[in-house]
């Protein structure tokens, strides 16, 4: 079965927030007196396990990571662990890339545990 949209187009992609939290307070993002959800009412790395692997079934083929800024989640990394076991086609993050930097030959800072199992990430910031 596949999922599709009211135009009956195939929906392949899913967006995934782990946080409405962030790091940074960019204008054009959040507002001036955020107000967050309480962590709480997070779901665990297990949960989103179980529910984008259901979703594979229904013809979803790339997942991008978001939040907010996913790598404030304490459990990111086994978050991470946890999607990396569903063998996902294609696994990307979004991030400002503040958190958990390294230098890389480039110059630019990428995440350092990104690169065993996301295969793409984006900076939401320049
Ligand atoms: S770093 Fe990204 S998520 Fe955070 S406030 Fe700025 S645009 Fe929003």
């Amino acid at each position: 079965m596949q999922l599709v949209d009211q135009w009956n187009r195939r929906i392949r992609k899913l967006r995934v927030s782990l946080t409405d939290q962030c790091n940074l307070r960019c204008r054009y993002c959040m507002p001036l007196h955020p107000e967050f959800l309480d962590k709480s009412s997070y779901l665990t790395p297990q949960q989103y396990k179980e529910i984008i692997g259901e979703l594979l079934d229904y013809g979803i083929e790339e997942v991008r990571i978001t939040g907010g800024e996913p790598l404030v989640r304490q459990d990111f990394d086994e978050v991470i662990q946890e999607l990396a076991k569903l063998k996902i086609p294609s696994l990307s993050l979004t991030t400002n890339g503040l958190l958990r930097s390294v230098p890389t030959s480039s110059g630019k800072h990428y995440p350092h545990h990104v690169g065993n199992c996301v295969q793409r990430w984006r900076q939401c910031i320049q």
